[in-house]
């Protein structure tokens, strides 16, 4: 746990979130500032800073949570119109909060490219 992260506050309980889905290693919530009628992060459980840090050596968290992403979009039945899958990686990428996540929008059509 990173003490000043916000997300790490989350997966420890100290700031609420509303939860769908978490494992041991994952966990999966609605995003305070929607930006679609579904938008999820889903999170490693682990601090990890951004998608620079991923090595062979901690990789299987990338396809664990890209394996629950087709559950969520089941669960959610978005699965047939579909949906988005984000992850912004540091400043110019967009990234605010500094703990590996990944967005995941439905539930309305959804412009291309991105500003
Ligand atoms: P990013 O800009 O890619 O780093 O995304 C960070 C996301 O975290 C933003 O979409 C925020 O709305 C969201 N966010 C920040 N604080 C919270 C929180 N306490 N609970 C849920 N989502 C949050
Ligand atoms: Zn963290």
């Amino acid at each position: 746990m990173s003490d000043d992260c916000i997300f790490c506050k989350i997966i420890a309980g100290q700031i609420p979130a509303k939860i769908e889905y978490q494992d041991d290693d994952i966990l999966v919530f609605h995003d305070i500032t929607p930006q679609a009628p579904l938008h999820l992060l889903i999170i490693p459980k682990k601090h990890i800073t951004n998608l620079n840090e991923i090595r062979t050596e901690n990789a299987d968290i990338i396809s664990k949570i890209f394996t629950q992403i087709p559950k969520l979009a089941f669960q959610f039945e978005i699965s047939e119109k579909g949906y988005r899958v984000v992850n912004n990686c540091g400043k110019d990428g967009g990234q605010t909060v500094f703990h590996l996540h990944f967005h995941m929008l439905g539930g309305r059509h959804l412009e291309w490219p991105p500003g």
